[in-house]
């Protein structure tokens, strides 16, 4: 990192830095500048350092964990409730190796990656509860097994062997998917940027400072950085916008300057998750997921054609112990702007969903359980077409964009921000850039 003016604050890697304002705001200069520090932003901070020499800046408007969806995920690293030959199919598994790669190499550190990334390796239960449901779920076990990926398909009786607090009628069953993995977003967050502070002066971290406007650069027509509410930051080889949710808007601010119009439709979709402490009446031994959750991943047009968006709320079970053994009850999605407001009305139908495939928990009222329960909300950022963007940013030389994960962003984050570094680079692909390009693309 180097700086442009003469007068600024010096800044250490490790830090929330809140820089004294003279009339000219401090300037620095990093090789890549990225905004946005959830997941998607830190890991591909982590891979800019890890793989190259390079300098990297991360900005944010908040604190990692703080807005967005990062904090709030479930940390579900699941190949199950993907569709084999799908375009994030292979996204999905490239990225569910890295965290697997990132957990054996803490733990040959002498690490433990349940302590270090609330890394278990649990295994998935995608659970049907209808015939109709059945007959999907038998015939995505058979996709899973034609594509490599270990999976079993369980009836009713076989389900209530490996998980004896699940319930469902006699024609339920469940897809057993036995390495299927999860994290604890928070201690994952954590982890990455210990690592990324690790690299001492080639780091830095803007938080509570958002990104502002560009700094064009004149000539190459390309971008020469950006400006946050405090600082400009020069950049001399990237500018990587993963800012989640507001990615769109961010980027249509910022190609206006160029005269340029690209369409980047993400959508803020809410959820909400329950958490429930020192509640040992529910041992869980794998993650659970109904199988409904999939139809759920993109918003359904009605009979006109249209999408609704105001009336899609819907939840799905999702039940998982974390690191420490609390029960994490899921979720919710729905489309409320940038809200992030607790809906307890949501809150208990989550509750009422969990009981309906774990009936001890009928047993209790969440009412009874107050002082224990913590509620997360999240924004996942939406994609209409179910797919990420991952891609250069037409028209804006050394500008790209990595955003729109939705529900997936945890697990397919390693694989994003390797996807970001080689298009940098121009290292040949490792899962195809295609379907992920901003060019050419078609959001049905
Ligand atoms: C309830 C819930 C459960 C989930 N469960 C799972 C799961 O089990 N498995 C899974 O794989 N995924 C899961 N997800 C999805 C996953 O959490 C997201 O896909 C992922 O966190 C998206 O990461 P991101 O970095 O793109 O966005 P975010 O985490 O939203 O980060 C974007 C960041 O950009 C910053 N920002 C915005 N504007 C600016 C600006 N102008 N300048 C600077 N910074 C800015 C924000 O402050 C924010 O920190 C879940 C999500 C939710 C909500």
């Amino acid at each position: 990192m180097r700086s442009r003016t003469r007068n600024f604050t010096s800044v250490s890697t490790n830090f929330s830095l809140n820089p004294i304002i003279s009339s000219q705001s401090p300037s620095f200069e990093f090789d890549v500048v990225i905004i946005g520090a959830g997941i998607i932003g830190l890991t591909i901070a982590r891979q800019f350092l890890k793989e190259s020499d390079l300098s990297v800046a991360i900005i944010d408007a908040s604190v990692p964990c703080a807005s967005g969806a990062t904090g709030a995920g479930q940390g579900y690293i699941w190949m199950a409730g993907k569709t084999p030959g799908t375009d994030t199919w292979e996204l999905g598994i490239r990225g569910k190796k890295l965290w697997e790669d990132l957990a054996k190499s803490i733990e040959d550190q002498g690490m433990n990656p349940l302590h270090e990334l609330g890394w278990k390796k649990t295994g998935s239960l995608l659970i049907s509860r209808t015939s109709d449901e059945l007959f999907m779920l038998k015939d995505n076990v058979r996709l899973y097994c034609e594509a490599g990926v270990k999976a079993e398909f369980l009836s009713r009786k076989e389900l209530v062997l490996k998980e004896p607090l699940v319930d469902v009628e006699e024609e339920g069953g469940a897809a057993f998917l036995p390495d299927d993995c999860q994290i604890d977003a928070q201690r994952a967050v954590a982890f990455i940027q210990r690592e990324n502070r690790g690299y001492g002066s080639r780091y830095a971290e803007f938080f509570n400072d958002p990104v502002v406007d560009v700094l064009r650069a004149s000539g190459s027509g390309g971008i020469e950085g950006v400006r946050t509410t405090k600082n400009s930051l020069y950049c001399k080889k990237a500018v990587v916008v993963a800012a989640g949710s507001w990615s769109g808007s961010l980027i249509e601010t910022i190609v206006e300057k160029f005269n340029i119009v690209v369409d980047v439709p993400v959508k803020p979709r809410k959820g909400h998750l329950l958490v429930i402490e020192n509640f040992s009446s529910v041992m869980l031994n794998h993650g659970l997921m109904e199988v409904g959750y999939m139809d759920h991943k993109v918003a359904k047009p009605s009979d006109s054609g249209v999408v609704d968006y105001a009336h899609t709320m819907s939840i799905s079970m999702t039940a998982t112990l974390d690191a420490v053994g609390n029960l994490v009850l899921g979720s919710s999605r729905q489309f409320a702007g940038f809200d992030t407001e607790v809906d307890e009305s949501i809150i208990d139908q989550i509750w009422k969903r969990a009981g309906e495939f774990l009936p001890v928990l009928r047993k209790v009222s969440l009412e009874d359980l107050s002082k224990d329960r913590k509620v997360r909300v999240g924004l996942r950022p939406y994609m209409p077409d179910g797919k990420p963007i991952i891609s250069p940013v037409p028209g804006v030389p050394n500008m790209l964009l990595a955003a729109g994960h939705e529900g997936v962003g945890l697990t397919l984050a390693f694989g994003t921000a390797e996807m970001v570094f080689d298009m940098v680079f121009g290292n040949p692909a490792k899962t195809n850039y295609a379907p992920f390009s901003l060019d050419g693309r078609n959001y049905k």
